[in-house]
């Protein structure tokens, strides 16, 4: 089976929508995640991941160059170029609001599902321009901010020469995610042979109470035996993609990020570090790929075997990460 890491690489608006007062947080401490001398963003994703030899794929949003500009996003990409990563597209539409021709009107809506496909295939193009402007090649895959993705979407993607959208969450479908009219959690041939989603892996937890709920395959959500146990139950079964969810800032806790108390997570970072060296401890069960070693040839052949299940992850898993959580929360007070 093969594995996707995605890093949604952003900044945040950090309240600047609700109050004019309030700054958007950049690349510092929502990107590189700086404290102090020591950077928990990128740096240490890519540090983990490299030591276990993992490919990432880092979907970078664009549209925060309106307000951050040019500099700040280039330095981000840089990095990662630097570093020989992966770079894919992802767009977060809200920060258009905080371009200084918008900031008084703030008229853009944050969901991309909400612009036509006109509106769309401009965005798209745009973001992609940037980033072949600062030398990213092999732009193939997308996601969308929030994965408020419709089929539109779909479709300008494919108009303006992507191949793969990542932005189908089955916890968040029919309501911010609009893909409506397909059920899956595995690849998926959208447009004959030249057109896939690869969706956010999502899981069914089992509550105490016995209630059922769909959760994503999130970094920042989910324990690291959920998270195995969904990834070798996915294998077993046959599915031929799963795709784990984390941010630039997973490693940060971000209730303070504007006010300068940001602390490392030290919980999720050594959950990271969990999941590389199991899954490089695993290499005959899971291969991780990035997204940009993608073609078409692979996603036919992936599309064709795909097995749509969700996997359940036992009571006794999702019990102990509730007890964690809570314990974190009284350490945390
Ligand atoms: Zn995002």
């Amino acid at each position: 089976m093969q594995v996707f890491i995605t890093v949604d690489t952003e900044h945040s608006v950090g309240g600047a929508i609700e109050d004019p007062a309030k700054e958007p947080v950049g690349n510092e401490k929502r990107i590189f995640g700086r404290i102090g001398e020591k950077y928990y963003g990128i740096p240490l994703i890519l540090d983990i991941a490299e030591r276990f030899n993992i490919p990432l794929t880092f979907f970078v949003d664009t549209v925060s160059g309106e307000y951050f500009g040019r500099g700040e996003m280039s330095a981000a990409s840089s990095f990662l170029l630097k570093r020989g990563q992966d770079i894919q597209l992802h767009l977060h539409p809200l920060f258009l609001n905080l371009s200084k021709r918008a900031r008084s009107a703030r008229k853009y809506d944050p969901y991309l599902y909400n612009y036509d496909l006109g509106e769309q295939m401009d965005l798209v193009n745009s973001g992609k321009s940037f980033l072949e402007s600062l030398g990213v090649s092999n732009l193939v895959a997308f996601r969308a901010g929030g994965f408020a993705a419709n089929h539109d979407t779909l479709t300008a993607l494919e108009k303006t020469g992507f191949l793969v959208d990542s932005s189908y969450n089955l916890m968040a479908l029919g309501r911010v995610c609009r893909l409506e009219g397909i059920k899956i959690n595995d690849v998926f041939e959208y447009h004959k042979e030249s057109f896939w989603e690869l969706p956010i892996t999502n899981f069914v937890e089992t509550s105490y109470r016995g209630l059922r709920a769909l959760k994503p395959l999130d970094i920042n959500g989910v324990s690291f035996p959920e998270i195995r146990s969904v990834l070798m139950q996915a294998q077993k079964k046959g599915m031929q993609a799963a795709v784990v969810l984390m941010h630039s800032f997973s490693f940060v806790t971000n209730s303070a990020y504007n006010s300068g108390k940001m602390r490392p997570r030290q919980r999720v970072i050594k959950r990271f570090y969990a999941l590389c060296k199991f899954l490089e401890q695993n290499k005959e069960r899971f291969e991780v790929r990035s997204f940009g070693s993608l073609d078409k040839k692979r996603l036919c052949k992936m599309s064709k075997n795909a097995v749509n299940i969700v996997p359940r992850v036992p009571l006794v898993w999702t019990l102990a990460r509730l007890i964690h959580q809570a314990q974190e929360h009284i350490v945390m007070r």
